[in-house]
């Protein structure tokens, strides 16, 4: 399993490549669940760590693969609690993910590629570009963090993790599904599945594939608009994916899957935030049952949008609930340390 040069990370193997490489150098097959533990589990960062093995079997994985791992960076930390963590890259490159404490909840964000590639307009991430997706291992160093902070400093274990840090998980998806099924699995950190939520900018073909696949956790779209044109100038993905294509494979995977889909809706002054917007959203969602998160957008400097006023998001609001629909007002958190939607940007190391 050893590539010339660089040796393999281990936590690319699954369980059962891994037992047929002890098994092939002499060891026996059970070893396997024992390093996979150590691996996920208790998230050990060197061989050495494996208390429970023989120096020899140690000896062993060291020679064969490396455990490629996140290191924290910095961090930073919001008046309301929420904490933005830099993770340094082995290869040196930086991703952030969030800790956000609010109400008897604590989320852990996290990124799944270093930058992003699609470029919504409102986005600070957009502007970094795409350097690479994550593996899965360095998806799951970023929760096993956050979770461990949620213990040390609010005495309370991770009740969410929404995949909506840096990038397009659907875009990773292979990784992003190890990551999910390492952090329910039982040798992992036992989070149910309808905990997990995994955001995407709305790709047909992956909502369809994920149907397909029967997926369990919860499933969000950045919509940010009803209208085609208006979205297609805020969301440049809308150009080669629009609303109809979007309308199609929702009701396939609501119909496959059973889950309704939450759609993001940011509320940008003059952008998307008038009666005509509140009525194009309310008639695309007639086509499934489904609920609307409205959050208040937050202006960063790569951007030239604005926060919508109290009075045009409360009409807006008012609207929707009229029409009986599932709707909710998020409050953004960790303004103040560029931690909030659409501001991951590694800002304070350009
Ligand atoms: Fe990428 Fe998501 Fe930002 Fe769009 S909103 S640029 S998909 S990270």
């Amino acid at each position: 399993m050893q590539n010339q040069g660089v040796k393999q990370d281990i936590r690319s193997v699954n369980l059962d490549e891994l037992k047929d490489f002890l098994v092939e150098n002499g060891e026996k097959a059970f070893r396997a669940k024992q390093v996979y533990e150590w691996l996920w589990k208790k998230n050990a960062h060197s061989f050495e760590a494996m208390k429970n093995l023989s120096k020899k079997t140690r000896d062993l994985l060291e020679t064969h693969f490396r455990i490629q791992h996140l290191e924290v960076d910095h961090f930073q930390k919001s008046e309301d609690g929420t904490t933005k963590i830099a993770f340094r890259l082995e290869d040196g490159g930086l991703v952030e993910g969030v800790l956000i404490p609010a109400e008897k909840r604590v989320t852990a964000c996290v990124s799944s590629q270093q930058g992003c590639k699609f470029g919504c307009r409102f986005c600070a991430t957009g502007t970094l570009g795409f350097t690479r997706n994550l593996t899965a291992g360095e998806i799951y160093d970023q929760i096993f963090e956050i979770k461990r902070r949620a213990e040390e400093e609010f005495d309370s274990t991770l009740s969410n993790i929404v995949y909506m840090g840096m990038g397009e998980p659907l875009e990773n998806y292979e990784n992003v599904m190890h990551s999910i099924e390492r952090v329910s699995a039982d040798n992992g950190l036992m989070m149910a599945p309808r905990r997990i939520t995994v955001s995407t900018v709305g790709l047909p073909h992956m909502i369809k594939r994920m149907a397909d696949d029967e997926v369990r956790f919860n499933v969000a779209l950045s919509l940010h608009s009803a209208k085609n044109e208006a979205r297609d100038e805020i969301m440049p993905v809308n150009k080669a994916y629009d609303l109809e294509d979007l309308i199609d494979a929702i009701k396939y995977f609501n119909e496959k899957t059973g889950t309704r889909v939450t759609f993001e809706y940011l509320l940008m002054d003059k952008v998307n935030d008038s009666l005509s917007d509140a009525r194009a959203l309310a008639e695309f969602c007639k086509n499934f049952p489904c609920k609307v998160n409205l959050i208040e957008y937050n202006p960063n400097e790569h951007a030239p949008y604005q926060r919508s006023s109290a009075e045009r998001r409360d009409a807006f609001l008012k609207f929707l609930e009229q029409r009986n629909m599932v709707v909710n007002l998020r409050r953004s958190r960790g303004k103040d340390i560029a931690a909030a939607c659409g501001q991951l940007a590694n800002k304070d190391k350009k």
